[in-house]
């Protein structure tokens, strides 16, 4: 392979990256994307997608108990099939890759298989594995989507069987009988969620104070509630001092591992999965926020304690940039993600706060840098507008601030809370759940917040999302008929109680 150039190169393939190219092909520009795996990324191959499969499936799981609890549905879970349930998932990834390749195929963008360094702001080599490789050159502009990976602990060294991340756990060869995760945040919170519905005990360790930290506290208890109520041990203000292996992983016979051996541990769900069972496993030393010293064996740790940006190897100095201390390759001018080199931008996981972390971010942020790139005047992407979801069950979804972060921020704030089952369609699902708005207070004070809990609010955050982003108050909201039956009407009865019109709720 020979030198090349072309209008744009961008390094990753991730949600960040390929949007990039789209885009920036579809506005008539030549792109070059270099991916050293799999177009689509973490979120296709590792992350979004998969896990997201799976909580389905594990959605199923839960109904057939509630439809045998709840409503005289006679019947009963006989096994998870894992290797099923893998083959489902993964046909989903694979149709999702053969799409994106397509697409980007489709729009024009030369993909190149490698591994790409910088040899300069605009210049990039790229190992091309049993081909050599290759320089390119931009002449308009580089783009960094290098993304993300699991981070990691001294001494928690995942070794992809007993101690795992998010990307071990995806290939295990089965499901297991216990689980100690360690972290509360939505991939924590969402892996405890799926390993519980599957029959596992499971213990969530969490070293701040509540689950989902950055979340409004309301959601955090609601959250924890439900999740303890479905058998999940929650440990917060918690520290994991130790954690061995050992070789006689003590399980109750035939499936259950019942790992708390402080009498803290609940039963387990009663669903037989199939699990194969090693033997061996986990003993870990856990010092909880009440004092003392709680020992915990399990089947498997997973450690899912946030992820840190990738740069190694991609010679950031040669282009004249470095990563901030925590590893991000800060951009110089939020509204363009252009970097202090003039030309060189950044996306997705790899952009420090407000950036999220979050595939949907990394697209609108994609789109920035594309149509920056081709002349245009986007908007800037509004972090403040971005919805946050955990798809546990019950599921989680925010926009905008919590209520002391809110007040943090200086402004003056009211709120108001709804139960889901406040309303006939909350009854329906019976799982619990709330509403929480969070607003300026007066009949044109601004909507600062939304926080839901409960079955499904994943699909009910957008109206919020459009609220916050366009400054709108509960009144204008609260304007809107919201259908009923149906979950959201709640949202709709939070906003006309914060209006003053409350119907089912009088403030
Ligand atoms: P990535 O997707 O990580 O892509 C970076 C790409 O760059 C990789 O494909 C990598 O191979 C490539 N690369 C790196 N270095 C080089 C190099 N030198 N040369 C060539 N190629 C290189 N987000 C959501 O919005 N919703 C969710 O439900 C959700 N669930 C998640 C669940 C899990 C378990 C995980 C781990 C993450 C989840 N996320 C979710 C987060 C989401 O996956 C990330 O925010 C998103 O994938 C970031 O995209 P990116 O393009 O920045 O990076």
């Amino acid at each position: 392979m020979s030198g090349n150039t072309t209008d744009v190169i961008v390094i990753g393939g991730g949600t960040g990256g390929y949007s990039t190219a789209l885009r920036a092909a579809h506005l008539g520009l030549g792109v070059t994307l270099v991916e050293r795996d799999l177009v689509g990324g973490t979120c296709l191959h590792r992350g979004c997608v998969p896990s997201k499969a799976m909580l389905h499936a594990a959605e199923l799981v839960d109904g057939v108990a509630e439809a045998r609890e709840r409503w005289g549905v006679k019947a009963t879970l006989d096994s998870v099939d894992w290797s099923a349930l893998v083959a489902t998932r993964d046909d989903i990834v694979s149709r999702n890759h053969k799409g994106v390749e397509g697409q980007l195929s489709a729009a024009g963008v030369t993909v190149v298989r490698g591994t790409a360094t910088l040899a300069g702001p605009r210049t990039v080599q790229v190992d091309v594995p049993g081909a050599g490789g290759g320089r390119w050159t931009a002449r308009r502009g580089l783009v960094l989507a290098t993304g993300s990976r699991p981070r990691t602990l001294p001494g928690l060294e995942p070794t992809g069987e007993h101690i795992v991340t998010s990307d071990d756990a995806l290939f295990a060869p089965g499901l297991p009988s216990s689980v100690l995760v360690l972290g509360g945040g939505a991939i924590g919170v969402e892996y405890a969620s799926f390993h519980r519905s599957m029959g596992a005990e499971v213990t969530l360790v969490e070293a701040a104070e509540r689950l989902l930290p950055l979340e409004d506290e309301d959601v955090s208890r609601h959250l924890t509630r439900a999740l303890k109520k479905r058998g999940i041990t929650v440990l917060t203000g918690a520290r994991l001092t130790d954690a061995r292996r050992t070789g006689t992983h003590r399980t109750s016979a035939g499936q259950s591992g019942t790992g708390i051996r402080t009498g803290t541990g609940q039963s387990g769900a009663g669903v037989r999965t199939g699990t194969e069972q090693s033997g061996a496993g986990i003993e870990a030393r856990v010092q909880p926020a009440r004092g003392g010293e709680t020992v915990i064996a399990a089947e498997r740790l997973l450690v899912a304690v946030g992820r840190v940006p990738v740069t190694d190897g991609l010679n950031l100095a040669a282009a004249g940039l470095a990563t901030d201390e925590r590893g991000f390759v800060p951009p110089a001018d939020w509204a363009t993600l252009e970097t202090a080199v003039p030309g060189v931008f950044v996306v997705g996981d790899l952009l420090p706060p407000p950036s999220l972390g979050l595939a949907h971010a990394s697209f609108a942020e994609g789109l920035v840098v594309a149509e920056t790139l081709a002349g245009l005047r986007p908007r800037p992407v509004d972090y403040a507008a971005v919805p946050r979801v955990t798809y546990s069950s019950p599921q989680t979804a925010s926009v905008g601030l919590g209520e002391a972060a809110a007040r943090d921020a200086g402004f003056e704030v009211v709120s108001n809370v709804l139960p889901l089952t406040a309303t006939a369609k909350g009854m329906v699902h019976g799982q619990g759940g709330m509403v929480k708005v969070v607003a300026e207070p007066g009949p044109d004070g601004r909507v600062l917040g939304v926080h839901l809990v409960g079955p499904h609010v994943s699909e009910m955050i957008s109206e919020s999302q459009l609220a916050v982003a366009w400054d709108a108050s509960p009144a204008d909201i609260a304007q809107h008929i919201h259908a009923h039956p149906t979950l959201s009407e709640a949202v709709g009865e939070t906003f006309l109680t914060l209006a003053g019109r409350g119907l089912h709720q009088h403030a």
